[in-house]
């Protein structure tokens, strides 16, 4: 009887407190308890190439909950992290002159048909859709412009920096270019990434879209 009282006590606990804290590992209801959130603060850094991060991947905190973005479908954690960095996303707004009501372009950096089969999801696409909760006025999710390639190695499979760039050279396409023209020329498009480190993923994909003449195109990853 005792021991039936305590698995249902149990159960009850893992349905309102679900997560494990990331910074303290206590049983927590979010990806990350208040006390060990407040702890982190957006560090955005404007990298060359119109590349921008909104945290600092040396956070360990961070790390983890990207972690989970990546390879646990979190897009809770996703959500948390994006309405931290809520007041650097409304500024870079500002930047792509949000203000003439047309809706930016999200374009979540694709990945292969076959690493998407693995996974199951997008992570990028997760991101991409925490902005959408956040201010749905402000954005509009397209996933069916930029396309990668399928024999692209993971970039997490090589060290050296160099194998990194040379591996992810045209790894994107646009399916159509006149038609992707008509999509997003004269738009405002956020290439949506989780991680950026050489930069060389997000540098491509911009390469590509910016094929299609759009406004401005920037690159925003979640860390740096
Ligand atoms: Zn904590």
């Amino acid at each position: 009887m005792i021991q039936k009282i305590l698995e249902k006590l149990a159960s009850l606990l893992d349905i309102l407190f679900p997560y494990h804290c990331p910074g303290c590992d206590r049983t927590t209801d979010a990806p990350c308890c208040q006390k060990c959130f407040k702890k982190i603060s957006p560090q955005p850094f404007f990298h060359k190439d119109n590349r921008i991060s909104l945290f600092d991947y040396n956070q360990e905190i961070i790390k983890k909950m990207i972690w989970k973005i990546k390879w646990e479908n979190g897009f809770y954690e996703a959500l948390m992290l994006i309405k931290k960095a809520e007041k650097i996303i409304a500024d870079l707004g500002d930047l792509l002159d949000i203000k003439n009501k047309e809706k930016i372009i999200l374009i979540p950096l694709p990945q292969s048909k076959k690493r998407l089969k693995k996974r199951g999801y997008n992570q990028t696409e997760l991101i991409a859709k925490a902005l959408c909760k956040l201010k749905p006025d402000n954005y509009l999710i397209n996933h069916k412009i930029l396309y990668k390639k399928e024999d692209i190695r993971p970039q997490t499979e090589l060290e050296l920096k160099t194998k990194r760039i040379k591996n992810i050279i045209d790894a994107f396409y646009l399916k159509n270019e006149e038609q992707t023209k008509k999509q997003i020329s004269d738009k405002n498009v956020i290439i949506i990434d989780d991680v950026t480190t050489t930069g060389a993923t997000l540098c491509e994909a911009l390469k590509e879209i910016n094929k299609a003449r759009p406004k401005i195109v920037i690159g925003l990853a979640l860390a740096g």
